[in-house]
């Protein structure tokens, strides 16, 4: 092994998605599939071998199948087919026949026969003109992805079994994956995948590890136990550091870690400008006993609980006493602060596991409110569980993703009829329980004026809000240039949900990533928002800014800004204006 001051240390740019840095070795959680792919000949010994590693992937693939559908629940069935039909793929002439006779006539490796039967079969399906059949093309695609797991033994990392002090490097890590990090281990990560507002790069900020994504090739361009630099704040990996540099980094680690430390001692304090107005910021959390973290950063409730992490993960649903005993877990610990439950936002980035057929475009499918809507029993039990819980604190209900004011009627509908089934049972619950939508679809921003009798809060949230507007992948770092919440388009949507607010006296908060990032705060007091709900390690950052400004003179600077027709613009006024208070808070180096 050479020494490492024999290594060349090489600097890579990627996106910034959670701040702070951390030293030490690599951990590659997973390869870039299908492209690691080799070709190789085989010896005509050997070719009996060969076929039956290909045939015994192919059964290994066919009993997970099955075992998938037999755990797939009664309410789900019809997704099912999808796998009956995955299963039957797999025993095709097409696919298992050609793969066997590639590898016996051309003597090379199952893994490459596959790959090449499965392009000439894209191919033949490429050109035909029925949307359908092309369609099935897809259906081929996973069948061979999941035999090629089983070939090339590439099936992922158990995240929660590592053992050692490491930090993650991965093409791509799920939330859910992320979700199962465990901080005594983990001490942040490295992606080739995500951006800013991916649920992945949502989580590492809850968790206060530091994260850099979008670092293209990294598991081919880091190798297991290499020293690295992650430093989530400037989107930097370096990797065999010298010397020199790993002494740099580790005083700027422990200074960064030590102002952190002292503005989450004063984030008890209330967020009031120094002109007198109190803007509530509260944590954004994802599993229940992350609302520790938002007690310990000063945060004053909490602005969204996103319960999908409850359902992922596992093969079947859980049932309403589990979540009621989740739900109650959180609204115990902060009884007089509200606590805002969003109900279930499956899908999209946070696909259930092994229980839908896959979406061509999952973002735009059948995700939150949407997959709720169809499956009443599940957002019913949900409902339940959640009114259960509200005897015992402030809590609120929050609908995501809705997109027209038919779905808002439909979701109180089941609301009722929740709180209907309660009330016959005896059951205790707050009957005046706030309710709320999430203003995350361009939709519903416009039609704001329409559905505002309805609700009692409005929760903009911009991760979605701008995905959705700008037709921009979040999680793509692409297309991440045009991912920009400060664009005139944004603003105006913002700009028109506030004023609809205050004309009908509904409560308006934001509780997407926008509203964590230091740099959005002047422009967010401007609008006058009631709450900020943020991932909990950037509140004391967020009441330190908002200490250092006044509400007057950001109104004042915003009228100007609204003028302008470029983010570039928006942005270098701001930064002009704010620069320097907002950097003074973020880190004062
Ligand atoms: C949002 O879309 O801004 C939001 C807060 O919801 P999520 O990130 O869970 O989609
Ligand atoms: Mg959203």
């Amino acid at each position: 092994m050479p020494d490492r001051q024999e290594l060349n240390e090489i600097i890579i740019k990627g996106i910034c998605t959670s701040p702070g840095i951390c030293i030490g070795k690599a951990y590659i959680v997973d390869r870039e599939g299908v492209d690691v792919i080799k070709r190789y000949r085989i010896p005509k010994s050997s070719l009996q071998n060969e076929t039956n590693r290909f045939k015994a992937a192919v059964k290994q693939a066919k009993d997970e199948l099955h075992q998938i559908i037999a755990e797939t629940q009664e309410g789900l069935r019809q997704h099912s087919d999808i796998l009956e039909t995955h299963a039957v793929l797999l025993e095709d002439k097409m696919l298992f026949g050609r793969t066997i006779e590639t590898i016996e006539k051309e003597l090379i490796n199952a893994e490459w026969a596959l790959k090449k039967v499965v392009a000439t079969v894209k191919a033949m399906f490429q050109d035909i003109s029925d949307p359908y059949l092309r369609d099935r093309s897809l259906d081929i695609v996973h069948v061979s992805d999941r035999i090629m797991s089983y070939l090339t033994g590439a099936n992922s990392v158990n995240i929660s079994n590592i053992d050692k002090r490491v930090i993650l490097v991965a093409n791509d890590l799920s939330p859910a994956q992320t979700s199962q990090i465990n901080l005594e281990r983990i001490k942040g990560f490295v992606t080739a995948r995500g951006g800013v507002t991916s649920h992945t790069s949502i989580i590492a900020r809850t968790l206060g590890i530091p994260a850099v994504q979008g670092i293209v090739h990294a598991t081919r361009r880091i190798h297991n136990d290499d020293i690295i630099i992650v430093d989530g704040s400037a989107g930097t990996v370096i990797i065999n550091p010298l010397d020199q540099t790993l002494i740099i980094y580790g005083e700027r680690q422990t200074k960064f870690e030590s102002y952190r430390a002292s503005i989450a001692r004063t984030s008890h304090q209330p967020a009031v400008t120094t002109d007198g107005v109190h803007i509530k910021i509260m944590g954004n959390i994802e599993q229940p006993e992350q609302v520790v973290s938002v007690i310990d950063n000063g945060g004053e409730g909490i602005g969204l609980y996103r319960t999908e992490f409850q359902y992922l993960s596992r093969p079947d649903f859980p049932d309403e006493n589990e979540l009621f005993d989740k739900y109650r877990d959180v609204v115990e610990v902060m009884p007089s602060k509200p606590i805002t439950i969003r109900t279930l936002d499956i899908n999209g980035d946070k696909a259930l596991q092994n229980r839908m057929a896959t979406e061509i475009n999952p973002a735009l499918g059948l995700r939150a409110i949407r997959y709720c809507l169809k499956r009443p029993e599940i957002f019913k039990t949900q409902l339940r569980a959640i009114l259960r819980a509200s005897v015992f604190g402030k809590v609120r209900i929050l609908f995501p993703m809705i997109s027209t004011y038919d779905e808002l009627i439909a979701s109180r509908a089941l609301l009722n009829d929740a709180m209907e089934s309660l009330e016959k049972e005896g059951v205790e619950f707050d009957k005046a329980i706030e309710v709320g939508v999430m203003i995350e679809v361009p939709s519903l921003a416009i039609i704001a004026d329409i559905i505002a009798k309805d609700v009692d809060f409005f929760s903009i949230g911009t991760n979605d809000l701008i995905q959705y507007s700008m037709a921009v992948d979040r999680a793509n770092k692409e297309v991440a240039y045009l991912y920009n919440p400060l664009h005139p388009a944004i603003l105006r949507m913002l700009k028109y949900v506030s004023d609809v607010a205050k004309d009908q006296g509904v409560k308006l908060f934001m509780c997407g990533e926008m509203a964590g990032d230091p740099f959005n705060l002047p422009l967010l007091l401007s609008l006058e928002m009631d709450e900020l709900s943020m991932n909990p390690q950037s509140i004391p950052v967020a009441k330190t800014v908002i200490r250092s400004l006044s509400a007057e003179d950001t109104k004042r600077l915003m009228k100007k800004v609204f003028k302008l027709t470029q983010a570039k613009d928006i942005s270098e006024m701001i930064q002009k204006h704010y620069g320097d208070v907002i950097s003074k808070a973020v880190f004062p180096e």
